[in-house]
């Protein structure tokens, strides 16, 4: 089953996708996700320059040979450009491979050890009133468990707070990656933010009760000490995690937070590599790996992840936003079915214009997802209807101080 032709598909049915498709010499076709928010158009080039030419005549069935070759290969290990070139490669052959077999791909990932995928949705409001309708609308939705994201008494916009309450309706409407011409510029205070937050958890808690799992993103702003006071003063309301509380570069940063607190930890969204999680996992300091499939070099490379997780107890979290294209959220669904040590998967959903693009078969139903019983990823992509939607260049937003000094955002 050899190669015989492979296309860079980029779209922005609403925001940008990259995608890989792979067709092999008796006609089988794969998809893998490459998309880099805010970065799109680096992998594409990498794809298109580098990796293509590398494809064509090799054996589609030889996936781990082939993602061993992308790696070694290129001399220069790791990185998030590299490592989701090689995650649409990877993915897009195991479609291959479960489509040739007549079989969804959790199958040939070991099969199911769960009915769905625990989902986790995004609410959020400027205030209580704005959240707690935003909560409302998510568990009629089906959703069982929530995010809180809260608006920051003085400062104007915050990462995932959307801009007005019809976000809590049928669609999420926080959309940070905006087609402007540079980066738009939000404002950050970390200690009316630390102030903050506790009071909002308790006032959710006092009306949703204490069974609702919650969850809550730092977004990488805090410093270590900073992180183990939130994570000290969130203990009585039982979150289900406090996500990526400090940077993601720094392994030992949660080793301080770790010291002081039993709120659990989940970080990894911008990891991309197994080498990231060594000292995380082996040290036990986190509780949830948040990597994609489609930022983590692809199916091959999340599964060891997340065995050498399971050894250490460490649940998976996948990363779920909506600039993981509905092949990513898929590849993601498989993973989640097929894995022991499966914990709770991020689900916002994606776009009407999205959807025309690219055609699922996964189901939401009781909170749980499900990948469906199709062949492969379950998942085609209308290539007609992608090109329809022209790239557009857009940023991700920029954070600063109040005297000017960029922040993390
Ligand atoms: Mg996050």
């Amino acid at each position: 089953m050899r190669i015989a032709a492979v296309e860079v598909v980029v779209t922005c049915p609403g925001r940008n996708f990259v995608t890989l498709r792979i067709t092999t010499e008796d006609g089988i076709t794969g998809l893998g996700d490459a998309t880099l928010n805010g970065r799109e158009l680096a992998v594409e080039a990498y794809l298109r320059e580098h990796v293509v030419p590398l494809l064509v005549g090799r054996d589609a069935s030889a996936i781990e040979d082939t993602w061993q070759y992308l790696y070694r290969g290129a001399y220069w290990r790791r990185g998030p450009v590299t490592m989701a070139a090689i995650a649409a490669v990877d993915t897009a052959l195991w479609d291959i491979k479960a489509r040739a077999a007549g079989m969804p791909l959790y199958q040939l990932l070991g099969g199911a050890c769960r009915v769905g995928a625990l989902a986790y949705g995004h609410a959020s409001g400027r205030d209580l009133p704005e959240l707690f309708d935003s909560i409302r609308a998510h568990l009629e939705r089906g959703f069982r468990a929530i995010r809180v994201q809260t608006g920051i008494p003085g400062l104007d916009t915050v990462y995932g707070v959307a801009a007005s309450a019809a976000g809590g309706g049928d669609r999420y409407d926080y959309e940070p990656a905006r087609p402007t011409a540079l980066p738009v510029e939000e404002s950050w205070d970390t200690r009316a933010y630390l102030r903050h937050v506790p009071s909002v958890f308790e006032a959710v808690r006092s009306e949703f009760g204490p069974a609702l799992p919650l969850l809550h993103d730092g977004h990488h702003r805090m410093t270590p000490i900073e992180a183990a006071r939130l994570g000290k003063a969130l203990e009585p309301y039982d979150l289900f995690w406090l996500e990526d509380a400090t940077p993601g570069e720094d392994q030992a940063a949660l080793r301080l937070i770790r010291q002081h607190t039993t709120t659990p930890l989940a970080i990894g969204e911008v990891f991309n590599s197994i080498h990231d999680y060594t000292t995380l996992l082996s040290e036990r300091l986190i509780d949830y790996v948040r990597s994609a499939v489609t930022h983590t070099g692809g199916v091959t490379a999340l599964k060891k992840v997340l065995d050498f997780a399971a050894v250490y107890g460490v649940k998976s979290g996948m990363h779920g936003p909506t600039d993981i294209s509905p092949v990513g959220m898929a590849a993601a669904l498989h993973l989640d079915l097929a894995v022991h040590n499966f914990g709770i998967q991020e689900y916002m959903p994606h776009t009407a214009e999205t959807l025309e693009v690219f055609r699922t078969s996964y189901t939401f139903v009781d909170g749980l997802l499900h990948p469906s019983d199709s062949p492969g990823l379950g998942v085609e992509l209308d290539v007609d209807a992608a090109g329809r939607f022209p790239y557009r260049a857009a940023y991700l937003p920029v954070n600063r101080l109040a005297d000017g000094t960029l922040h993390d955002w």
